[in-house]
C-alpha cells in the first residue's frame, strides 16, 4: 500500500484562480483594487525571497501590492509610524509584517500595533481571541491552509482523533484550534510531551511543525493516517519536511510532499484573507467559505 500525495501545489493553484475572480468581481464592484502592504526590515535573504513571492503573488491574482523595505537599523518608532499610516490608508486591506524583525525591535509590540481588521497573517492577539472563541477575524495562512487540504482529502473531521505537533503561535496552537472548531479530538505535542511515538500512534490526522529534519518516523503512524507536514528543514539532501516521508508513505493514507504539500498553500491563503479583508471593510458580498 502506498499512500496518496496531497498536492498542495495543484491546490493552491486552483485556489489561486477562484482568489483572482474574485478580485475581479470585487473590483467591479467596487472600483477598486484590493491593497496588500508587506513590510520587510533588514536583509534576511530568506525572508527577501518570501516577501518578493508574496509580492508577485499578490500581483498575479489582481491586487495591488505595496513593498516597504527598511534598512536593518531601522528604529521601533520609525516601524510603529509606518505600520499606523497602513492602519489608516483606505487602499491597504492587508498588513503584513515579515517576521522575525532585527533586534532589538519588539516583534509582539509590533504585532499588536497593527490594526486587527488588517492583520491578514492572522498573528494579533485579537485575532488569536477571536479564533479560540469561534468569532470572525484573521487565522494564520499556513494551519488555514492545512485544515483546507484535510477537509479536501477527508471531508468532514467530526469525532477524528488529530494530533498536531508543535506549539508555536504561528502554526500549533492555530492549528489546534481549528481543529478543535471542525470536531476533531485533539491532543498538542511538543518538546515537553512524554512518549511521542506513542501519542502519534492513535491519530488518524499528523500534523507536525517542530522543525526537525524527518523526526516523525514512518512506523509511529497509525495505518492510513492523514499526514501534514508543515516542517521545510534545508538539509544537504535538500528541503526535507519534519516527517520520514520514504517510510511514511507506506503507512500513512495520505501525506503532504516537502516541498509541494503545505509551502504553496501559505501564501495562496495570505491572497484569500486579503480579499475578505478588502469585502468586509467594504460591506462587499463574499463568500469565503466558497473559496
Ligand atoms: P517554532 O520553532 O516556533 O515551534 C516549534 C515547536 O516544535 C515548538 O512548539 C516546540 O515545542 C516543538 N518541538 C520542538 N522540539 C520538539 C520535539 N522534540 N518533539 C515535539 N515537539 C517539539 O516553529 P514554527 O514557526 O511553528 O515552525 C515549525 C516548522 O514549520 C518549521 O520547520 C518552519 O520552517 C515550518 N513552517 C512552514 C511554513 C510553511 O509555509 N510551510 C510556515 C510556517 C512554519
Amino acid at each position: 500500500m502506498s499512500a496518496t500525495i496531497i498536492d498542495g501545489k495543484a491546490y493552491a493553484a486552483a485556489l489561486r484562480i477562484r482568489i483572482a475572480a474574485g478580485v475581479a468581481d470585487f473590483a467591479e464592484a467596487t472600483g477598486r483594487r484590493p491593497g496588500l502592504a508587506v513590510v520587510l526590515v533588514g536583509e534576511d535573504p530568506a525572508s527577501s525571497v518570501y516577501v518578493r513571492s508574496k509580492g508577485k503573488a499578490t500581483e498575479a491574482a489582481g491586487m495591488i501590492g505595496i513593498e516597504h523595505r527598511l534598512p536593518a537599523d531601522t528604529s521601533q518608532a520609525d516601524l510603529l509610524a509606518l505600520v499606523a499610516a497602513l492602519n489608516t490608508d483606505a487602499t491597504i486591506d492587508g498588513i503584513l509584517v515579515q517576521l522575525p524583525l532585527p533586534e532589538p525591535i519588539d516583534e509582539a509590540a509590533v504585532i499588536q500595533a497593527i490594526d486587527p481588521d488588517k492583520d491578514v497573517d492572522g498573528f494579533h492577539p485579537v485575532n488569536a481571541g477571536r479564533l479560540a472563541t469561534g468569532l470572525p477575524g484573521f487565522v494564520p495562512c499556513t494551519p488555514l491552509g492545512c485544515l483546507m487540504l484535510l477537509k479536501d482529502t477527508l471531508g468532514d473531521l467530526a469525532g477524528r482523533d488529530a494530533v498536531v505537533i508543535g506549539r508555536s503561535n504561528i502554526v500549533g496552537k492555530p492549528m489546534a484550534a481549528l481543529l478543535t472548531q471542525a470536531s476533531c479530538t485533539v491532543t498538542v505535542a511538543h518538546s515537553r510531551s512524554r512518549d511521542l511515538p506513542g501519542i502519534v500512534g492513535r491519530a488518524d490526522i499528523v500534523v507536525a511543525a517542530v522543525g526537525r529534519a524527518k523526526m516523525v518516523k514512518g512506523d509511529w503512524l497509525k495505518p492510513g493516517a492523514t499526514v501534514i507536514d508543515v516542517g521545510i528543514n534545508r538539509t544537504e539532501a535538500g528541503l526535507v519536511g519534519d516527517v520520514d516521508f520514504d517510510a511514511a508513505l507506506a503507512v500513512a493514507g495520505a501525506i503532504t510532499p516537502v516541498p509541494g504539500g503545505v509551502g504553496p498553500m501559505t501564501i495562496a491563503v495570505l491572497l484569500r484573507n486579503t480579499l475578505v479583508s478588502a469585502a468586509r471593510r467594504d460591506g462587499h458580498p463574499l463568500d469565503a467559505a466558497s473559496l
